[in-house]
C-alpha cells in the first residue's frame, strides 16, 4: 500500500478544519474543538485533543499530523526581556524567531514575535545575514503559525504572558510568499484561535510595490512597514536590489495608494549605515521623500555585517539624523535594538549555526 505522507493540521483554517471534520462524518461542534486545539492551545500532536474519542484520534491521525518545529537551540539577551529561537523544520531546513517582553504600560505587557516567512531570501539586500544564507525556500501556512503557536507555549511554560503583537520581520520576504502569509493573518486573527487584532500585526516589507498595491485594493487592515534605508535610487540600488524592479518614485506611489484605501500610516525602516545613508544629506532627501505623507521612520541601529563591509553609525550621527527629521516634523523613533548580545538581526543565529561566522560566546542559553 502506498503511504500518504501526513498533512500538517496547522495548514488549515477554521473552514477548512470544519469541513474535514464533516468529511470525517463527526458532529459540527468538533470542528471549533479541533480548530481551538491546533490554533488556540497549539496542541502538539492530535493525541493532545482529549475531547475527542481515541477513535476519533485515530481516524484524524491516518491522514493528519501536527508537524513538528524542533527546537535546535535558543538564546536569552536582555536580562531575559528577549529569546531567540532556532527552529528545525520537518525537511531539516532551519529558521528563526525572536520572542520580546516589554514592561507594559496601563499595566498591559507587550510581548511581541517577530516571525520567519522563507527559510533564506531571494531578495539579495547587501546588509542582510538572510540573503548570505541563499534564496531558502517559502515557509507553509503551519510552519508560520506554527513559531506563533510555540512561543506562546514557551511564554505560559515560562509564568509569562501570551503573544500580543506579531511582527514578519524574521528571515524571508513576506510578500514573496504572501499565500501562505495571508492565510497565517488571517490564522492568527481568528476569534477561535489566538485572536490577535489587526492593528497586532506588522508585514514588514524590502518594497514589492505590486504586493503593497493589492493589499491597497483589498483593504487589507494589517500594518505596513518599509524597509527603505535610502531615500535615493542610486544609494538605494546599491543597497537593496529589488529598487531596480521597484524604484522610490513606483514604490512611494503604491504607498500612497495603500494609504489613501487604509487610512493607515506605513512605517519605514531605516537602518543607518556609517557613511552609507546616514549623513545630513541623507537625512534632508529623506525629508523631502516623506514630506506630506502619512509616515513614521524607525531609525535602527544597524546590525553590523562586517564581511559585506557594514558599520553601524555612530550615536551622535543617528541622533542628529533623527534631530533633522524631527525638524521637518517627520515622526520618527530611534529604535532602541534588542538582542545584539544575541545576534538576534536576522539569519545571523543561523549563519552562526551553519558556522557562517565563529563568533562565539554570544548570550546566555535559555532554558527549555
Ligand atoms: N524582507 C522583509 C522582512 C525581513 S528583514 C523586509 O525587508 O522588510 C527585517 C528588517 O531587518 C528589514 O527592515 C531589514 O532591512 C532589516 N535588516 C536586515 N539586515 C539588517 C542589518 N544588518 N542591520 C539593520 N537592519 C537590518
Amino acid at each position: 500500500m502506498l503511504m500518504q505522507a501526513l498533512q500538517d493540521l496547522r495548514n488549515l483554517n477554521k473552514e477548512e478544519i470544519t469541513a474535514l471534520c464533516r468529511e470525517l462524518g463527526w458532529q459540527s461542534f468538533r470542528g471549533g474543538q479541533v480548530f481551538s486545539w491546533v490554533h488556540a492551545k497549539g496542541a502538539a500532536s492530535i493525541e493532545e485533543m482529549t475531547n475527542l474519542s481515541r477513535e476519533q484520534r485515530q481516524q484524524l491521525s491516518e491522514q493528519y499530523e501536527i508537524a513538528p518545529l524542533v527546537l535546535l537551540d535558543s538564546w536569552q539577551g536582555d536580562g531575559g526581556d528577549t529569546i531567540k529561537f532556532l527552529w528545525q523544520l520537518a525537511d531539516g531546513n532551519t529558521v528563526e524567531q525572536v520572542l520580546m517582553f516589554y514592561a507594559g504600560e496601563n499595566s498591559r505587557d507587550r510581548v511581541s514575535t517577530c516571525v520567519s516567512t522563507q527559510t533564506g531570501c531571494a531578495m539579495g539586500c547587501k546588509f542582510c545575514a538572510t540573503a548570505m544564507c541563499g534564496r531558502g525556500r517559502n515557509l507553509t501556512v503551519g510552519e508560520i503559525v506554527g513559531q506563533i503557536l510555540l512561543a506562546n507555549g514557551w511564554s505560559r511554560n515560562h509564568g509569562k504572558p501570551s503573544i500580543t503583537n506579531v511582527v514578519y520581520m524574521g528571515m524571508g520576504e513576506p510578500f514573496a510568499n504572501w499565500d501562505n502569509v495571508k492565510k497565517s493573518l488571517q490564522i492568527l486573527n481568528d476569534k477561535n484561535g489566538l485572536n490577535i487584532g489587526w492593528r497586532r500585526m506588522t508585514v514588514s516589507t524590502c518594497g514589492l510595490a505590486d504586493k503593497i498595491k493589492e493589499l491597497a485594493v483589498e483593504e487589507f487592515p494589517l500594518e505596513l512597514s518599509v524597509s527603505l534605508h535610502s531615500a535615493d535610487d542610486e544609494i538605494r540600488m546599491a543597497l537593496m536590489p529589488i529598487n531596480k524592479k521597484y524604484p522610490l518614485a513606483v514604490l512611494m506611489q503604491a504607498c500612497d495608494a495603500f494609504t489613501e484605501k487604509t487610512g493607515r500610516r506605513i512605517t519605514y525602516e531605516y537602518a543607518l549605515f556609517r557613511d552609507v545613508n546616514d549623513r545630513r544629506e541623507d537625512a534632508e532627501k529623506l525629508v523631502r521623500l516623506l514630506g506630506g505623507r502619512l509616515a513614521f521612520v524607525n531609525l535602527i541601529p544597524a546590525n553590523p555585517v562586517e564581511e559585506a563591509g557594514f558599520f553601524p553609525s555612530k550615536r551622535e550621527r543617528i541622533k542628529e539624523f533623527a534631530d533633522i527629521l524631527e525638524k521637518n516634523h517627520i515622526a520618527v523613533a530611534v529604535r532602541v535594538s534588542r538582542g545584539q548580545d544575541i545576534e538576534a538581526a536576522c539569519g545571523q543565529l543561523k549563519r552562526r549555526n551553519q558556522g557562517g561566522d565563529p563568533k562565539e560566546n554570544v548570550g546566555k542559553k535559555a532554558e527549555v
